[in-house]
């Protein structure tokens, strides 16, 4: 079911025309309102009246997570502050989270697109809708909410975690559609299993699983494992959350962006130019309609490409292929945003501990693990096997404490890890996705 008609099957020249109008509207917003952007602008030689095509959007400087941080945490919003209703935050590269903020219109918009998100993966009123992303910081979960309530489902706001609680909930709710990260799902089936609870008996339909990285395979063995239609949705913290494009039922091949909200660029990552049409490259966005928080030609480090054939589900919107991968370092260890950066901050930080270290992540039991295996001083490492005990207790509670995940840390003797010759090794990512 397309959600809204009107909008998601707009001609591409009215649809088109609409962008061009809410891009201009954008640029003069922000020119006027943020500091920063007017500084880079006038630096890139460009004012709004410079913008008279769609064409002209390469002629804008790009937004990148540096610039959040050098404005952290409220510096790019562009509203005063007194309207801005929500606050959520991801990571950063560094110790500072990347913030953002909505207004009461964004929030309307947000709870608009994850209902066309859910409507294309084919749920709709009276389902009920079984939220197992995170409620916090993180966009995730409340994105979703909404989203789910605006189309008139009944929301089951469980959140992540506690397995064995969240199976017996779907059995006695009766949960027909399920929002989660992918490996998640997996886990869900895992636990499932040791229950001896048979998907089958479960209302399950449909699953949406997005914020991480997966593959078709994955695909297969989670429709194979729950018994249900498995859909891929895409989203960022700094474009809007969850919402941003997502797959229809009727394919499943690309995730159709909702171009009346954002306007999708594909570039090469090296020299920032745009790529031939369909041609693989960095994925970058431009947000036409947020207040609070716009950005424009935000640099998002994943990889796609656009795929501009007609799709059969009658969608007008170009679809993006699903993310193959990373211009940057980013791990994504259950669901949260991990860089090697994060980690090597809090060992530098830690008397004792030698700069040579290497993150290995693995998946057990469908559950992503990490292990940090860290050189300490030959003088701790000849210490009572206690003293080492409780060093790596503390690196793995700091980590803990910055980036929300656990760890597992290793001390090893001095010249253990291997030296390269190049660019550091710095993580081993045995995960088979
Ligand atoms: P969110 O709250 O939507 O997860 P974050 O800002 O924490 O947003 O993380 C966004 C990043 O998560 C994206 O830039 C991308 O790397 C990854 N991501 C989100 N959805 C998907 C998806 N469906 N497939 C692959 N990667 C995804
Ligand atoms: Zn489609």
């Amino acid at each position: 079911m397309i959600w809204n008609e009107e909008f998601e099957t707009l001609p591409r020249e009215a649809l088109e025309a609409l962008q061009l109008k809410r891009l201009k509207n954008l640029v003069e917003r922000v020119y006027t309102a943020v500091p920063y952007y007017h500084k880079k602008m006038d630096e890139a030689g460009v004012k709004p009246a410079d913008i008279k095509s769609l064409a002209d959007l390469v002629k804008l400087p790009f937004t990148t997570k540096e610039d959040l941080r050098l404005n952290y945490p409220f510096g790019l919003f562009a509203v005063p502050f007194e309207t801005v209703v929500r606050i959520h935050a991801s990571s950063g590269t560094t110790g500072k989270p990347t913030v953002v903020g909505y207004t009461k219109n964004d929030i309307e918009s947000w709870a608009e697109l994850m209902a066309r998100t859910l409507s294309a993966g084919g749920a709709h009123k009276g389902d009920v809708v079984h939220n197992a992303y995170g409620y916090g910081l993180f966009t995730g979960g409340l994105g979703a909410h909404y989203g789910a309530e605006r189309l008139g489902a009944a929301v089951i706001p469980i959140s992540g975690g506690n397995s064995k609680r969240q199976i017996m909930i779907m059995q006695d709710f009766g949960s027909t559609v399920l929002l989660c990260t992918p490996s998640y799902a997996l886990n869900l089936a895992d636990v499932m299993k040791e229950m001896r609870v048979d998907p089958k008996t479960l209302k399950l339909r449909v699953g949406l699983f997005g914020a991480e990285p997966w593959s078709e395979n994955m695909r297969q063995e989670i429709e194979a494992r729950l018994n249900i239609m498995a859909i891929d949705i895409f989203g960022l913290s700094e474009v809007m959350g969850p919402g941003v494009a997502s797959e229809c039922i009727e394919e499943k091949h690309g995730l159709h962006v909702f171009e009346d909200f954002f306007i999708p660029e594909i570039i090469d990552p090296e020299t920032g130019l745009p790529v031939p049409p369909g041609e693989q490259g960095e994925l970058v966005f431009t947000t036409l309609t947020k207040e609070a928080f716009p950005v424009i030609r935000y640099r998002t480090k994943d990889i796609s490409r656009l795929i501009t054939e007609p799709c059969s589900c009658g969608r007008t919107f170009y679809r993006m292929q699903r993310i193959t991968g990373r211009t940057d370092d980013m791990l994504i260890i259950r669901g949260v945003n991990v860089f090697p950066s994060q980690i090597e901050h809090v060992l530098m930080s830690i008397e004792g501990v030698e700069p040579h270290y290497q993150i290995i992540v693995d998946r057990q039991a469908s559950l992503d693990v990490m292990e940090v295996q860290v050189e300490v001083s030959e003088s701790i490492f000849s210490d009572e096997i206690k003293v080492l005990e409780k060093l790596g207790k503390k690196i793995e509670r700091e980590i803990k404490d910055l980036l929300g995940v656990s760890c597992k840390v290793k001390l090893v003797e001095p010249k253990t890890i291997q030296r390269s010759e190049g660019k550091a090794k710095r993580v081993i990512d045995n995960r088979k996705l």
